[in-house]
């Protein structure tokens, strides 16, 4: 598997942020005045989806107004913690093939899909189901998600993600 590398990380401020109820309101991410985690969050009504992460802002569309205050901060907290995946991903370069597979695991295609009668034998799948091409990014960043979310639901899913998630947060933000 292809290790992800990234150098920049902007996260510098987030314990302002993660673990409370704030949500920047609509006024102040159209005023330019909002950051969630350490990252700003800017108004771009151009992009197609709720909001996206461009590493160190986090952009928003007219979409994300239209979910409530705790669909919001979900949509934030999603799109703070791609940065910390990419934190933790880079400080597992060295046991990479064992961090990843508690996150991700190969199958095999079964003989009657698509993908198999496409040549492909196996297939990745992470900790939430097949969730696309970048999947062991997008994986880490929903279970950091569900680790502020919802910590027991991704504890009952894997301890053992739970307890890397845990030891990387707990000395990241001194929890
Ligand atoms: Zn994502």
């Amino acid at each position: 598997m292809k290790r992800y590398i990234k150098t920049s990380c902007v996260f510098a401020n987030a314990t302002k942020t993660i673990g409370s109820n704030y949500v920047p309101s609509k006024d102040e991410i159209l005023n330019g005045d909002a950051t969630y985690g350490g990252l700003p969050v800017i108004y771009h009504p151009e992009i197609p989806s709720d909001a996206r992460n461009m590493d160190s802002e986090i952009w928003v569309s007219d979409k994300f107004f239209t979910y409530s205050h705790s669909g919001q901060q979900h949509i934030l907290n999603h799109e703070v913690a791609h940065n910390l995946s990419d934190e933790l991903m880079n400080e597992h370069l060295g046991d990479w093939n064992e961090f990843a597979s508690y996150f991700i695991t190969e199958k095999q295609a079964p003989e009657t899909s698509q993908a198999y009668k496409n040549g492909k034998r196996t297939y990745w799948e992470g900790l939430y189901g097949d969730i696309g091409a970048t999947s062991l990014s997008e994986t880490t960043t929903h279970a950091i998600t569900e680790y502020l979310d919802n910590p027991n639901g991704l504890k009952r899913r894997s301890e053992e993600a739970y307890s890397i998630i845990d030891e990387f947060m707990t000395r990241r933000f001194n929890l």
